[in-house]
């Protein structure tokens, strides 16, 4: 065993208002520079929806994440130097702007400047790349937060539409649509498959805290790890001619702070926490046969900190003293591992990722209301859920319906009862007992 502590963070989705708070001060804290215009550390996407960049789940697209052998191995999709003399000087797999978006402002001067005319003047969008005023924004992240209907319904069964459909499918049919927000930054994976796309050995994952980071001094522009990302949370900067990511705020973690996104998170959906996992079964975790086991077999290398044995070798790895106290009563540790109502996204790109999301509850509300989903024990009924389980198990746990199921009905039981302790505003003391 050898243990090692990662940084991780988990987001409750129930919560989340959509509201775009912590991409925003993301933005302004490390993008707000020429290059990176396009780029977002932090983006919150309205799911079902193809994403930011477009299709980002699509690996059959992109080729993102690890791919297992017959011999039970796994290999990175693409990259590394072998690949490299194939794809050095054409990268088939990389997104272009338009797969981001083209960034704008808004031409704020014509309120200004304009002449005197009977209608009041209008800020038309200009391109930040070109400069040029621009008829009309074509594609932007959170495309999808005004479409509805049809494709919602369509979706409900897969993971992902194409963007021509969702185009074609833009006539609300209101009956029939269901949305949630999915805030994402870089998951800090256990087994990032940027690290091991990138030819000049410039992406490296932190010892002491599991933060994933790209040395600049390194790095070379080949771009490999942009299209081996199966999160697409590498972006290139055209002017420095380096990628870049999220660093997970580590200056503010070093000084003891939230990351910025959790600050000013208005939900307050942000958890951060330190976990403990034994480094010496990452390869075995993520190279499991089947998909539908990547969940549980990531949940198997985390360990108890309330364990003495893992402490005790936890000491002898050099973790320490202040990082074990805050496994110990890491949120994270919680409701990933002990309560188990917080689930990683997408596992089956192999990459253990170390982000986790509780699965959103709201939407179900109505359903259990009506009946159809218990709070003792009995699955939901699928058929009953605005969205549906298997919509949640294809974002969260490879396909697996179980394990989502079972994180709505713990938090079904847990609003239930907060709500029992309170009845017509009055204190229920035999509950709060
Ligand atoms: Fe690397 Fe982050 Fe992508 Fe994981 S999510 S592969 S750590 S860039
Ligand atoms: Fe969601 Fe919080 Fe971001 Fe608002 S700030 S979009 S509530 S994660």
């Amino acid at each position: 065993m050898k243990v090692r502590a990662q940084i991780a963070m988990v987001l409750n989705l129930d919560k989340c208002i959509g509201c775009h708070t912590c991409s925003v001060t993301c933005k302004n804290v490390w993008t707000s520079r020429p290059g990176v215009e396009y780029a977002w550390f932090n983006n919150v996407e309205t799911k079902p929806g193809i994403g930011y960049p477009k299709e980002w789940e699509n690996q059959d697209k992109w080729n993102g994440g690890w791919v297992r052998r017959n011999d039970g191995s796994i290999v990175p999709k693409q990259g590394g130097k072998w690949s490299l003399l194939m794809k050095i000087f054409s990268n088939p797999n990389l997104p272009q702007i338009d797969d981001y978006y083209e960034p704008f402002t808004y031409d704020y001067d014509h309120l200004q400047s304009a002449p005197e005319a009977k209608a009041p003047p209008t800020a038309r969008p200009r391109s930040l790349i070109t400069g040029q005023r621009m008829e009309k924004i074509e594609w932007g992240p959170n495309w999808e937060e005004i479409l509805g209907g049809e494709f919602s319904k369509r979706s409900k069964d897969a993971n992902l539409a194409s963007f021509e459909q969702v185009q074609k499918d833009m006539v609300g049919q209101f009956e029939n649509t269901f949305m949630m927000y999915l805030p994402r930054l870089c998951e800090h994976c256990l087994n990032p498959a940027c690290v091991a796309s990138c030819p000049s050995g410039s992406i490296y994952k932190r010892e002491d805290d599991g933060i994933v980071l790209i040395d600049q001094d390194k790095c070379r522009g080949w771009r490999m790890c942009v299209s081996g990302c199966p999160y697409k949370k590498i972006y290139y900067n055209w002017q420095t001619g380096k990628a870049e990511k999220c660093i997970f705020c580590y200056p503010r973690i070093e000084a003891g702070q939230p990351t910025v996104c959790s600050e000013t998170c208005v939900g307050r959906i942000r958890y951060l926490g330190v976990v403990l996992y034994d480094a010496d079964r990452i390869a075995e975790a993520a190279s499991v046969a089947n998909d539908k086991d990547l969940y549980q077999a990531q949940l198997d290398i985390f360990l108890n900190p309330h364990d003495p044995r893992v402490i005790e070798q936890a000491r002898k790895d050099g973790i320490p003293e202040s990082w074990l106290e805050g496994a110990k009563n890491s949120p994270v540790y919680k409701m990933a591992i002990d309560w188990k109502v917080a689930l990683p996204l997408h596992p089956e790109y192999r990459t253990l990722p170390m982000v986790w999301y509780v699965p959103p509850l709201s939407p179900i509300t109505s359903a259990a209301n009506a009946g159809h989903i218990g709070v003792n024990g009995e699955l939901p009924d699928i058929a009953q859920m605005r969205i549906p389980l298997q919509y949640l198990a294809n974002l969260l746990t490879a396909g697996d319906t179980q394990p989502v199921a079972r994180a709505l009905e713990r938090m079904l039981a847990m609003r239930a009862f907060q709500r029992g302790k309170h009845v017509d505003q009055v204190q229920n003391l035999a509950v709060l007992e």
